[in-house]
C-alpha cells in the first residue's frame, strides 16, 4: 500500500533570478492517494475506465482541486481537463504538461495518474513560492488514452490527428464510442472540433511510470524518452491443401501450419539479431478447417511490430515481408499479406531530452536515455511541440495489473524533475 513516509523539503534555487519552488511531499502524496481511492478495488488496484462512474468522479476530483487552488479551469471539446496557472503576462505562452486519469479495467494506480498528480502538484509549487514564471503552465488530463472508446482519444483530438473516419472504425465499436461521448456530455463534433492552435504552445512534457525493467535492472532513477515506437500490423493467410492428416505421405503435403509455424521461429531470430531493440509478436493464429485428422489448408496469424525509428521499421518490414514468401515457397503455400494497423514513430525533441538529462542530474539521480515500447499521450504531442517524456521505475515491471507499484521515493523524484525541468524553462 501506499507508504509516503519520506519528509523531506527539497528546495530548487535555480538561476540568475533564483527561481524557487519545492515540492510538498506530504501534499502530492495525499493527492496521490486522493485520486487512488476514486474507483479503488479490493486487490489495491483501479478500475477507471473512460466514462465509467469512477472515471466521472476522478474528472470532478481533478476539477475541485483546481477550483480549490484557484486555478484556471478549462475543458475542450474531447473533455480533455486542464488545470492552468497563469503567467502574469497575457501574452506568454503555454507549457503543456500532462498524462491520463483513466485506467484499463483493474488496472494500477499509478499508470497515467503520476502524471496528472506530479503535473497538479507542481502547479501548487509554483503558486505558493510566488515563482514569476514567463509561460502559462497547464496541466491535463487526457481523455481516453486507455483505449475504452478509442485510445489515444483526446490527445489525437487536440493536436488535430483525428478524422470522422478515424472515429468510425473504433476498438470499442461505433456505438460504445457514441453512449460513452453521451455520458462525457461530448459528441463525435465536439471531439472533431477540439483542435487546438499549437503556435502558442511551448512545448510538452509528460512523467509515466516504465511499465517495464529496464530502469530497475540497471538499478536507475530516471528513463529519458527518446522516441515511443512505431507499430505495424498485418493479417497474414497462408493457403495450402486440406488433405487426410493419415494416408497423404509427408513429403506431399501443403501444410500451411509448417509455413507459418517457421516463420514465427525465423522472424524471433531475425528481429533478436539484426533489429534489438525492436520488437515482433504473432498474437493471433486461426487454423482451418481445425480438426485433429486434417492438414491445416489455411493459417491466418495477426503480425505485429514495433521500432522507434521510422526509416529500421521500414527495414524491418522489408526483411519480415521476404521471410514470409520464403516461408510460403520453402513449403508449398500461397500467401496474402493485408494491413490492420499503422502507427508511426514519435521521435521526442532533442532540446526537450537534454533538459530532462539536465534536470536528472541537477537532483543528482541517474539517468539514461531509452525508447518507449508503449503508446502515450506524448506521441500524439509530440507531431505539433517540442515533446519529452521520461520514466520512473515499475517494480517488476508489473502494469495494467492491481499490483502495479512505483515506490513513494520514485514518485517523489518524478516531481522533483518534472519542476526542475519547468524552472529550467523559466530561466530561459
Ligand atoms: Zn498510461
Amino acid at each position: 500500500m501506499f507508504r509516503w513516509s519520506r519528509p523531506r523539503g527539497h528546495t530548487a534555487p535555480i538561476g540568475a533570478v533564483n527561481l524557487m519552488a519545492a515540492i510538498n511531499p506530504n501534499r502530492f502524496s495525499d493527492l496521490m492517494a486522493q485520486q487512488a481511492a476514486i474507483g479503488a478495488t479490493p486487490e489495491g488496484g483501479l478500475n477507471r475506465p473512460t466514462s465509467s462512474d469512477d472515471e466521472l468522479r476522478v474528472r470532478r476530483w481533478f476539477a475541485d482541486r483546481a477550483h480549490e487552488a484557484g486555478l484556471t479551469l478549462r475543458t475542450d471539446g474531447a473533455g480533455n481537463q486542464s488545470a492552468i496557472l497563469m503567467s502574469d503576462d497575457p501574452a506568454a505562452k503555454t507549457l503543456l504538461i500532462g498524462s491520463h486519469l483513466d485506467s484499463v479495467p483493474n488496472g494500477g494506480r499509478f499508470d497515467g495518474a503520476l502524471g496528472v498528480i506530479v503535473g497538479l502538484e507542481i502547479l501548487l509549487a509554483l503558486q505558493e513560492s510566488g515563482t514569476p514564471l514567463p509561460f502559462h503552465v497547464e496541466v491535463v488530463n487526457f481523455t481516453d488514452e486507455e483505449g475504452t472508446l478509442r485510445g489515444l482519444l483526446g490527445s489525437a483530438a487536440m493536436t488535430g490527428r483525428l478524422t470522422a473516419a478515424d472515429l468510425t472504425a473504433v476498438r470499442g465499436g461505433a456505438d460504445g464510442l457514441q453512449a460513452g461521448l453521451t455520458r462525457l456530455g461530448l459528441s463525435i463534433d465536439s471531439v472533431l472540433a477540439a483542435k487546438r492552435d499549437f503556435s502558442s504552445v511551448m512545448g510538452y512534457l509528460e512523467v509515466h511510470i516504465e511499465q517495464g525493467t529496464r530502469l530497475e535492472r540497471a538499478g536507475l532513477n530516471i528513463g529519458v524518452v527518446t522516441g515511443i515506437v512505431g507499430v505495424r500490423s498485418y493479417w497474414l493467410t497462408f493457403t495450402g491443401e486440406a488433405a487426410h492428416a493419415g494416408t497423404m505421405p509427408m513429403a506431399d503435403r501443403h501444410d500451411a501450419l509448417w509455413g507459418a509455424s517457421n516463420l514465427i521461429q525465423d522472424a524471433r531470430a531475425l528481429v533478436m539479431r539484426e533489429y534489438h531493440p525492436g520488437v515482433v509478436n504473432f498474437g493471433s493464429i486461426r487454423a482451418e478447417p481445425g480438426a485433429f485428422n486434417i492438414i491445416p489448408a489455411q493459417i491466418r496469424l495477426g503480425l505485429e511490430f514495433r521500432h522507434g525509428d521510422a526509416a529500421i521499421l521500414e527495414a524491418m518490414q522489408t526483411a519480415l515481408f521476404a521471410l514470409i514468401h520464403q516461408n510460403a515457397e520453402k513449403y508449398g503455400l500461397s500467401v496474402t499479406i493485408d494491413p490492420a494497423g499503422l502507427v508511426s514513430p514519435a521521435p521526442m525533441a532533442e532540446s526537450m531530452v537534454a533538459l530532462i538529462e539536465q534536470a536528472a542530474t541537477d537532483c543528482a539521480l541517474s539517468h539514461t536515455r531509452l525508447m518507449s515500447f508503449a503508446g502515450h499521450d506524448a506521441q500524439s504531442l509530440a507531431n505539433v511541440t517540442p515533446s519529452v517524456m521520461f520514466f520512473v521505475p515499475s517494480v517488476n515491471g508489473i502494469s495494467h495489473n492491481p499490483a502495479e507499484y512505483t515506490s513513494p521515493e520514485d514518485c517523489l523524484h518524478a516531481a522533483e524533475v518534472m519542476l526542475r525541468a519547468v524552472l529550467q524553462l523559466a530561466d530561459g
